[in-house]
């Protein structure tokens, strides 16, 4: 290491020590306003990073250009007016006038805080489309930055909300001393050089003074690479630590999975495993027979077979002594499982025992009968109490539930596998609760089951801590599902007559009412209005139920019992039908509104039909022209493959879909994307694989991660 002259260069948390009161350029007002955006200190200032960038070369005078272009325009407020208007809407009206005082008016609709926003004589940048309005040039809800009297090459224009007192200007203002007054000491650099060079990235301290001064388009994209490697390598430091250290610090059970009689369960299934369940399975018994606990997470779309998968898991450590125990989030969900579960050991008793009444011991090919148990809240309180006590004894050796499992009283004698089932409705502290069940001998392994393919870098940072593996192959044997776009009136005629034809053969349809996502109540209005004008109309003559949010558990359940048993033709749903339904007969998914869903829950749905024998129909009926809507569709007629889409969906709509706002907003993550930045992801993951192996980040990125990365953030992400 070379001696360093004077003082030590500025550390984050050195940074983070010094209060933006500091500056020479702050005054009560904008230290507040800043407060507000979460700006508290000089290390939050320099982090508060731009929301794009104005490059004033590409500026364009309203005299020069064609009605329908798209451009950005620097003018000057002259007059602002809301009108109350006769429509509900609120509608502000601005005029403006460009450099060469050619007039301009902008309209804006539901933004009525644009009339406090905007005063006359300020400067403001304008990006929208031009267009004509009653012979007046127009732009309507333009997007806006007030930029001040700024002048120069680019700028940077910052993310502000539209009640901050502060413009963004003066933002600038900030940074610039803050970034001029760190020149002295400089800002140190906890990645390593070699690493930097490697992946051919600046240094920090240039990082962050291009980032918010780049004098040129390639200065901003260099600058934020740099920024953007930090951001993800600081995460993935993080999450495969804790992995490390969660193998290292616990003591799991060194489960000595019976090869020879998992051999015998797989030959006796009524059909062969994909090579994609053969893999998982040898994965999970890898980690099963480790002496740490195994954090596994199992994606697989819907009929995928995690539930075989899951169950080999389960027999493994059960025919080890040791209990299991699969959770699923709903009681309907569980029930379903259970009846999976018991069907597929069933089949391995030979014809005579069944589910007998009551306990359910199912023998395992003349090996002693292993006894599943369901236990929910409906389980009524004598049966619930023998399951209990059954639990504790270790008498019943696999248990179904839903939350029902971690409540108070539930004891196990030795649990040995904990299997959850979606785990986005579980909490990390539910999780962990079920894990402590197993009292004696070390801590369960835990397998996660999610139907909800995501993309590889997603999977990275979000599970980046658990090991995952891919159900990406569906059985064999199914007829499959043929999609079609529907985006005109005049095809639809079509998409009734088909289900008309199916049904006449003896088969049964879905129909999807449009998402409204405004209240459940709204939305079960629209299924009901949907549901009288299909009956009176396309639907006339069948038997059609009718299935929503707002129907009472006590109305829904019959009626799902009665499209089961093939009593109804067509069952008109909103959403909530993505929730465990199984009717193998439904070939047909009619979906309206199509265009509202995301590609995701598209492709969920389309899962319904096409799972027997029989070929599947899914028509994606939408109104909406709009380029993303028709491209989203095509991606479900193109590919049926989930983990595809998953892909296409980050590309199309970013990681919005896959992390939550509330996620990305307590994350280190400000810069990085996971759809634009998904080169970088793997990158850092190895990176951070290789520091984590050898010497361990060094204490200025350690304490830097520290600082950056609390606890509740770690544990957002740390998913097990
Ligand atoms: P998932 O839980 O992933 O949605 P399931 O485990 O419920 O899927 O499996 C869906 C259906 O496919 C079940 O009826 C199951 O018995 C069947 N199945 C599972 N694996 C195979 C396979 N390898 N070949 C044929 N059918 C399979
Ligand atoms: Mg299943």
């Amino acid at each position: 290491m070379t001696a360093v002259e004077g003082p030590a260069a500025l550390s984050w948390r050195d940074l983070a020590r010094i209060g933006l009161e500091r500056l020479d350029s702050a005054n009560p007002r904008r230290v507040s306003a800043l407060a507000e955006l979460g700006v508290e200190h000089v290390g939050d200032l320099l982090t508060y990073y731009p929301r794009r960038y104005l490059d004033r070369s590409r500026e364009a005078v309203v005299g020069e250009l064609q009605v329908g272009e798209d451009a950005m325009v620097l003018a000057t407020v002259e007059t602002v007016r809301a009108a109350a208007g006769r429509t509900r809407r609120a509608r502000v009206e601005v005029r403006v006038s460009d450099r060469e005082g050619v007039p301009l008016r902008c309209v804006f609709f539901n933004q009525p805080w644009r009339a406090k926003q905007l005063r006359p004589e300020m400067q403001a940048v304008l990006y929208g489309r031009l267009d004509v309005y009653r012979g007046a040039l127009q732009m309507t809800n333009p997007v806006v930055d007030l930029v001040g009297n700024r002048t120069g090459g680019i700028f940077a224009v910052y993310p502000l909300s539209a009640k901050a007192a502060i413009g963004t200007w003066e933002i600038a203002d900030m940074v610039a001393e803050a970034l001029r007054r760190c020149e002295r000491r400089g800002i140190a650099d906890p990645v390593p050089a070699g690493l930097l060079a490697e992946h051919r990235l600046c240094g920090r301290s240039e990082a962050l003074r291009l980032i918010h001064n780049p004098e040129s388009s390639a200065d901003a994209r260099r600058a934020r690479k740099r920024l953007v490697f930090d951001e993800l390598l600081r995460m993935q430091v993080v999450l495969i630590r804790r992995k490390r250290e969660r193998q290292r610090a616990c003591e799991g059970i060194a489960h000595e999975p019976d090869r020879e009689l998992l051999e015998r369960f797989e030959r006796r299934l009524p059909f062969e495993l994909t090579a994609a369940q053969s893999r998982t399975v040898e994965e999970i018994l890898t980690d099963l027979s480790e002496p740490w606990p195994m954090h596994r997470l199992l994606q697989g779309e819907v009929g995928s077979g995690k539930t075989v998968v899951a169950l080999m898991a389960m027999l493994a450590v059960v025919c080890g002594g040791r209990q299991a125990a699969l959770m699923a989030p709903t009681e309907v969900l569980a029930e379903q499982h259970y009846l999976e579960l018991s069907e597929l050991l069933r089949e391995l008793d030979g014809a005579g025992s069944g589910l007998g009444a009551g306990a359910g011991r199912l023998g395992l090919g003349g090996l002693p009968p292993v006894s599943l148990e369901l236990l929910t809240g409906r389980i009524r309180a004598k049966a619930r109490e023998r399951i209990l006590t059954g639990l504790a004894t270790g008498d019943v050796h696999m248990v179904v539930g839903t939350h029902a499992l971690i409540s108070e009283g539930v004891a196990f004698d030795s649990l040995g596998l904990a299997v959850v089932d979606e785990q986005h409705r579980f909490g990390v502290e539910q999780r962990a609760a079920l894990g402590a069940r197993g009292a004696s001998g070390g801590l369960p392994d835990v397998l996660v089951m999610t139907a909800t393919p995501i993309p590889r870098t997603a999977a990275m940072t979000v599970y980046g801590d658990l090991d995952v593996s891919r159900l990406d192959e569906l059985p064999t044997g199914r007829a499959g599902v043929t999609t079609a776009a529907v985006t005109e009136s005049l095809q639809q005629p079509a998409v009734w007559e088909r289900l008309r034809t199916e049904v006449a053969a003896g088969r049964q349809a879905y129909v999807v009412c449009p998402l409204i996502e405004e209240s459940d109540k709204v939305e079960a209005a629209g299924a009901e209005a949907t549901y009288e004008e299909l009956r009176a109309g396309e639907l006339a003559g069948l038997r059609v139920g009718l299935l929503h949010g707002r129907l009472p558990a006590s109305a829904r359940e019959p009626l799902m019992a009665s499209f089961r048993r093939g009593e109804l033709d067509v069952l008109v749903a909103t959403t909530v039908i993505e929730v465990g339904v199984d009717v193998a007969n439904a070939t047909v998914m009619v979906i309206l509104g199509a265009d509202r869903f995301g590609i995701a829950q598209l492709h969920q749905l389309r899962g319904r039909v096409g799972r027997g024998s029989q070929p599947g129909w899914c028509f994606l009926v939408s109104e909406n022209p709009s380029p993303l809507a028709q491209s989203r569709l095509q991606a479900l007629v193109d590919s049926s493959d989930g983990f595809e889409l998953s892909e296409i969906d980050l590309d199309l709509r970013g990681e919005g879909t896959i992390m939550d706002s509330r996620q990305t907003g307590r994350s280190d993550l400000k810069l990085a994307s996971l759809r634009r930045d998904r080169d970088w992801v793997p990158k850092a993951r190895r990176a951070a694989e290789a520091i984590v192996a050898g010497d361990g980040p060094g204490p200025a990125l350690a304490d830097e991660i520290e600082l950056l990365l609390s606890d509740a953030d770690v544990d957002y992400f740390d998913k097990s």
